[in-house]
């Protein structure tokens, strides 16, 4: 992760720390889970009784499990102080999500960035953020603007902009077979959308041509 804003505020003494956040979903039964895998990869005729896959029906139902549980995480946002009025930019955040067509992994990265109001966020926070709305079945356009949605009504910025670019294996690997394909979605909200400036200053640092050097607060 690349960030406009290096400093990270973790240990602030006046850090408001929110109680942890729950997303996870609420019953996983774990061998109901196994059963129906097994069961599944029966009807498609593959042998269950080798060394080798006999175990698989509980490796499968440990790992969607797993996919479709985000970690939970305190959301810390810190008094804006120094009256920090600038982009705050979290580039290339992995997105790790299952669609909810075909159950098949879509991977990739989203650019999140903000323009602070009174508070801001610990940088951190904006992967977790990511990975809240991922582990859950997902389409990629919803995803993208419940990740800026949540930004929006949770730390009150100025704006919030959300790009994500991700290859979605239900497209790559069956159906159209489209190899190296991206799908790209954005969110824009409040000066993101409104001014013209801030949304081109977010839109050349997230999906323009690599920045310059210079650019950056280092
Ligand atoms: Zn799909």
């Amino acid at each position: 992760m690349t960030a406009q804003l290096e400093s990270c505020p973790a240990g602030t003494a006046a850090a408001r720390v929110r109680p942890p956040v729950h997303l996870a979903p609420a019953r996983v039964d774990l061998d109901a889970a196994e059963r129906a895998a097994a069961a599944l990869l029966r009807a498609l005729g593959l042998p269950l009784g080798t060394e080798a896959m006999s175990r698989t029906p509980a490796r499968m139902a440990r790992a969607y499990a797993e996919m479709l549980a985000p970690r939970p995480f305190a959301l810390t946002t810190f008094p804006n102080d120094e009256g920090y009025d600038e982009l705050v930019l979290a580039r290339s955040l992995p997105v790790q999500s299952l669609c909810e067509h075909h159950m098949l992994p879509f991977t990739g990265v989203a650019h999140v960035g903000y323009l602070p109001g009174e508070r801001i966020l610990g940088l951190s926070k904006l992967a977790r953020v990511v990975e809240k709305f991922s582990r859950r079945p997902q389409v990629q356009e919803r995803l993208t603007k419940q990740v800026a949605d949540w930004l929006w009504t949770e730390l009150r910025p100025r704006g919030v902009g959300v790009v994500m670019e991700a290859e979605h294996t239900c497209m790559t690997l069956r159906g159209v077979r489209a190899a190296g394909s991206s799908t790209v979605t954005s969110t824009l909200l409040g000066a993101f959308r409104e001014d013209p400036r801030s949304r081109a200053e977010f839109l050349a640092l997230t999906t323009g041509p690599a920045r310059s050097p210079g650019h950056r607060h280092d």
